[in-house]
């Protein structure tokens, strides 16, 4: 089956480029542009974090830009500096560079005053009320609100109680600093929305310096404002924040950074939530966060993506403006493609069945010439030796063949790679009825590249010479999800979990040019896929992780 190719329009200027080139032409900021991620350190990246991290700085790349690292920790709950470290590897591993790295808490005393500066102004108000009567009061979309009995508090007492909420004298939830905007909006976001709210957990750089803490809506665009961020590109969830953003900046007569929406990657057979993915992690489901089958970037990393697949990935992918779900297969094609190129091939069988040779003889050995990579004209090879005793994939005999079967069979012949033709004439059972081994007779003169034997086979199987071959253990992994939507099934997302995402194949045979492979080296196993070394794995025990098989199986398998 072919693999299914995926287009893509390199030409064409998305509706961000669009924007930014208008913004450029019209000489807005001097046509300067400057972007920033802003990740809340809360969990590892995932690759729908990716996604925005090459459109941020691909922007800047594209226009001569610069793009900020900007950690979002405004929620001092579940923030911690094991996550700011990972983030700022995970961008670098990916090839990014930040021009600055900032964190919305250095701005906390300068966003304080950007409050108490829409205080004075009558902008603003500390509201008694309950996180619950405030809610009630909102009214709906079709219906006003009701408006709070504390906004028509004096600017005087509106100071003080937010001096005080500051000073750690009210208890956490007791009250809240709102903007004075319209109850009767027809968008809910300008309803008086919460700036600040108390509590007291400790944060991860302020620690205890802060009762308060501000609202996303009152951070993020000031923290844009005052870095000077041209593009504030973010998701669609919050194009109803802009009228918001867009609000607090002119009343607060600040730098005007401007908010762009855009959809939001979705992946099938995964989900991206990073409460989520702790769960996973917390409950044991996944190995870590970097477990290979994790959507986070450590987790493909270890298990063999490379940064330049996901790169062309978040290209292919593209930025709409409405809500869509991506196949996963158009990652995985992504990834062949690079590690087709990249990567050397190598001979490992999975499930070996002895083969002896019977017309070889013993005790000799001889060395065959193995292209690196056939890709490339002038691949380097490597050795590969071949001896009387070899194993093959238990899969690739057959006692009894069905039409057409063109590997190996009692009395049929296959091309062994890089080395001979042989024919199987004896089949040695075990007591149980399993195989035990395969007898075999070599065609001398039908060494590959130099075959003169004038005989036609059809299959061409992968072995490993039985004298010289390796250990290693084999980690084959499949989709964690066995629906295409885990999120939006009855019951829990944990409930869709693929049972058969993880086959550990401990005694594998590889050939020993893989002895001193390092973690991270990656390679294509003929005929099984493209693999990793494990970040676990030594010379004395060898673990390799499979990054994606050599064709997409799946369709065929699971969707009939
Ligand atoms: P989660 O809801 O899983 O915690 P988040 O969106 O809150 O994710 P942030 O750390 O706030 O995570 O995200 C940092 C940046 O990455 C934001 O600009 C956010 O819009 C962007 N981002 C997050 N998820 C995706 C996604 N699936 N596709 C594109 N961009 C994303
Ligand atoms: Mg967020």
């Amino acid at each position: 089956m072919p693999e299914k190719v995926f287009e893509i329009n390199k030409e064409s200027l998305n509706f961000i480029e669009q924007i930014v080139e208008e913004d450029i032409r019209s000489g807005k900021h001097a046509g300067r542009v400057h972007t920033r991620f802003p990740p809340e350190p809360n969990g590892y990246l995932h690759i729908g974090h990716a996604k925005s991290i090459c459109l941020n700085f691909g922007l800047a790349d594209k226009y001569n830009g610069k793009t900020n690292l900007r950690f979002d920790d405004t929620n001092p709950e579940t923030e911690e500096t094991e996550y700011v470290e990972s983030i700022k590897e995970d961008i670098r591993w990916l090839g990014f560079e930040w021009e600055h790295e900032f964190f919305a808490s250095d701005y906390f005393e300068q966003i304080y005053e950007f409050a108490v500066s829409l205080i004075k102004k009558g902008m603003a108000y500390v509201d008694d009320q309950s996180a619950e009567e405030i809610a009630s009061q909102k009214g709906t979309p079709t219906e006003p609100g009701k408006e709070s009995q504390y906004r028509s508090r004096s600017m005087e007492e509106n100071l003080n109680l937010f001096q005080r909420m500051r000073n750690g004298e009210f208890g956490e939830g007791a009250k809240v600093l709102r903007a004075k905007i319209d109850m009767a909006s027809p968008n809910m976001h300008l309803r008086d929305p919460i700036m600040y709210r108390i509590k007291f957990d400790k944060h991860h750089r302020t620690g205890d310096k802060w009762k308060i803490y501000p609202m996303y809506d009152f951070a993020h665009g000031q923290s844009d404002s005052i870095e000077e961020i041209t593009h504030s590109v973010c998701t669609l969830e919050f194009e109803v924040h802009r009228p918001l953003y867009d609000w607090y900046i002119k009343q607060l007569g600040i730098f005007p950074s401007r908010q762009i929406e855009f959809a939001r990657l979705n992946l099938n057979y995964t989900i991206m939530s990073k409460r989520k993915l702790l769960q996973l992690v917390n409950e044991k489901r996944v190995s870590g966060w970097d477990d290979p089958r994790m959507p986070t970037i450590t987790g493909m990393r270890r298990r063999g993506l490379t940064p330049e697949a996901i790169r062309e990935f978040a290209d292919r992918v593209g930025v709409a403006k409405r809500e869509n779900v991506i196949d996963v297969s158009l990652l995985e094609f992504c990834v062949r493609e690079d590690l087709n190129m990249r990567t050397e091939r190598r001979m490992v069988v999975l499930d070996p069945l002895k083969v002896v040779i019977t017309n070889y003889p013993e005790g000799q050995t001889e060395n065959l010439p193995a292209e690196n990579n056939p890709e490339y004209k002038d691949s380097h090879h490597r050795e590969i030796s071949f001896s009387r005793e070899i194993f093959i994939e238990r899969d690739d005999f057959e006692l009894n063949p069905p039409e057409g079967y063109n590997r190996l069979a009692p009395g049929g012949m296959v091309r062994l790679k890089h080395a001979f033709i042989i024919r199987c004439d004896e089949t040695v059972i075990n007591p149980d009825e399993s195989i035990k081994e395969l007898r075999c007779t070599y065609f001398p003169e039908s060494r590959s590249g130099q075959d003169k034997s004038g005989i036609k086979v059809k299959g061409v199987i992968h072995f490993v010479n039985a004298a010289d071959a390796i250990g290693a253990e084999v980690r084959l992994y499949d989709r964690l999800f066995k629906v295409e939507n885990p999120d939006s099934q009855e019951g829990s997302f944990l409930d869709y979990l693929n049972p058969d995402s993880l086959k550990v194949i401990s005694d594998a045979k590889a050939e020993p040019t893989l002895k001193n492979a390092k973690p991270l080296d990656k390679f294509q196993f003929l005929r099984l896929g493209y693999f990793c070394v494990d970040k676990d794995s030594t010379s004395s025990h060898l673990i390799f992780n499979r990054t994606v098989t050599l064709k997409d199986t799946w369709a065929k398998v699971h969707k009939k």
